[in-house]
């Protein structure tokens, strides 16, 4: 494949520099620590390199840039002084003494506050640093808790239902369970009678999104729940899609024992390509003392401090922590964006802006339900999956309907998720788009719907308006070329 821009190592020419620091300050460098050999970098002026890295940033479609309607995502856009207040902590070490770092510790332990009472748990753990790393943890945290009441052998089975997303069975087989999948109903709910026929003395828990992957609120949750408890399990609250729920309903009154909340999605920091990433884990208090440690501690003075497990004075839960997950406070910087993000909506601002997501998801599927046909038609909430079957029997897949919408000028929606819908293509508009875009959008699906059913065909070359045009996906997840290696 051609590379789309030459790389540094092609534009450089021996001798230029952009470099304009004085060489006399190699002196003080100890001859045994200089380097003998001059170091194989790229030789280029300063505007070579800026220029290159601004145009590789201009490849990039971006939330902002565009509209980023990937449904489970959450890419909406992330107010920039987030950033401002992130960077105010840019010069924080993980190990720097907690008497040094009062406001750091403080800004945490208040988050803290504010996730307990979003979400309705009781304790919060900072540390993890995705939702997949929080999943992980409260996996551990649910064997740490069976094998306290000598159960940990025993229950050995965690159960997913068949819309969770991938991570889900992941965390659970990387935490040593078997994975039992429970089947979704008609109206796109967990099957409650499969459910119950899956639990038994050797279940663990149960893990469940709210609403769930095909954006439907889970009707009979409280049920779910029960069931889960009255066979001695625990359940695990995804809770990336909290986007639907902020101020409206808690996880800690539907019957979870505990809950992650996606940072990067909920509350707004860039995210994408892996990270960066804050994945907070809210427990109910039965499950606190195997959170991870250290924790912050706000003593009556008003100062804080970490708790670690030696500083554990109950003999009761002394050494019952599962341990470090991520060191100190987790991934700072995005839970301090989250802070600010939750900072400058307020109460309200945080309810207006589940009820938009809402708004707009129920907006843009009405404009879209006479052409796409929808999976499960009920009411969404902060996002719906439509399927592509019908266009699919013209000949114009879900990927070609995506690669359509890049040439009309948009990021395509998720599609192929949940595993459960054919053909699925998962929209998910966030409250940030001004009507007129989500207009735009509908549009572009509507004329490309237009193209999958007069000219499939033209689909399948699409996308002609890209930098690239069709990937091998494949072989760049399963071989990817991530060095460039100097010619000899
Ligand atoms: C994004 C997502 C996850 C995983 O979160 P990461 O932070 O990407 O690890 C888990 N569950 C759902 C429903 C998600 O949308």
């Amino acid at each position: 494949m051609k590379a789309l821009e030459p790389l540094l190592f092609e534009l450089a020419r021996p001798g230029r520099s952009g470099g304009h620091v004085r060489a006399d300050g190699s002196a003080e460098i100890p001859t045994s620590f200089a380097r003998r050999a001059p170091l194989r970098l790229p030789e280029l002026t300063e505007p070579q390199v800026v220029r290159h890295y601004t145009h590789l940033a201009q490849l990039n479609y971006a939330v902002d840039t565009g509209m980023y309607p990937l449904g489970s995502c959450t890419m909406k856009y992330n107010p920039k002084v987030n950033d401002r207040v992130a960077g105010l902590f840019a010069d924080l070490h993980p190990r720097q003494s907690y008497r040094l770092t009062q406001g750091v510790l403080a800004l945490a332990y208040e988050l803290e506050q504010m996730l307990v009472k979003i979400t309705g748990m009781d304790f919060v753990s900072l540390q993890p640093a995705a939702g997949a790393q929080s999943e992980f943890t409260a996996l551990l945290v649910f064997k740490a808790y069976h094998a306290k009441r000598g159960q940990a052998a025993q229950r050995r089975r965690i159960i997913v239902p068949d819309s969770a997303h991938g991570t889900n069975p992941a965390s659970a087989a990387m935490c040593g369970y078997e994975v039992t999948t429970v089947k979704s109903d008609a109206r796109g709910n967990v099957d409650l009678e499969a459910l119950r026929a899956a639990l038994g003395p050797d279940v663990a828990g149960f893990m469940l999104t709210n609403p769930n992957t095909l954006g439907l609120f889970e009707e009979r949750v409280r049920e779910v729940c029960d069931a889960v408890h009255r066979a001695g399990g625990l359940v695990y609250g995804d809770g990336a899609n909290m986007n639907a729920l902020l101020g409206i309903a808690r996880p800690g009154d539907l019957g979870f024992d505990c809950v992650h909340i996606n940072v990067h999605k909920t509350f707004s920091t860039p995210h994408g390509a892996g990270g960066p990433g804050a994945g907070p884990l809210c427990v109910k208090a039965h499950l606190r003392p195997f959170l991870p440690k250290p924790w912050i501690v706000r003593e009556a003075d008003g100062s804080y401090h970490y708790d670690t497990a030696r500083e554990d004075r109950d003999p009761e839960t002394v050494g019952d922590s599962i341990g470090t997950i991520k060191q100190r406070l987790g991934n700072f910087g995005v839970l301090a964006r989250a802070y600010t993000y939750m900072k400058s909506l307020g109460d309200e601002g945080l309810v207006e802006t589940s009820e938009d997501a809402i708004l707009a998801a129920n907006y843009l599927l009405a404009r879209l339900r006479p052409t796409y046909q929808v999976a499960y038609d009920r009411t969404p909430m902060h996002e719906f999956v439509l399927t592509a079957a019908p266009q699919k029997k013209k000949g114009a897949s879900a990927l070609d309907i995506a690669k359509g919408l890049i040439d009309e000028g948009f990021h395509p929606p998720s599609v192929y998720f949940p595993l459960i819908v054919a053909e699925a293509m998962m929209v998910e508009p966030t409250e940030t788009e001004p009507k007129e875009t989500l207009d735009a959008f509908a549009e572009a699906m509507l004329r490309v719907a237009e193209r999958a059913g007069t000219d499939p065909e033209s689909l399948h070359q699409a996308p002609l308006r890209a930098p690239l045009r069709r990937l091998d996906e494949v072989s760049a997840a399963r071989k990817p070329v991530l060095k460039w290696k100097l010619p000899s």
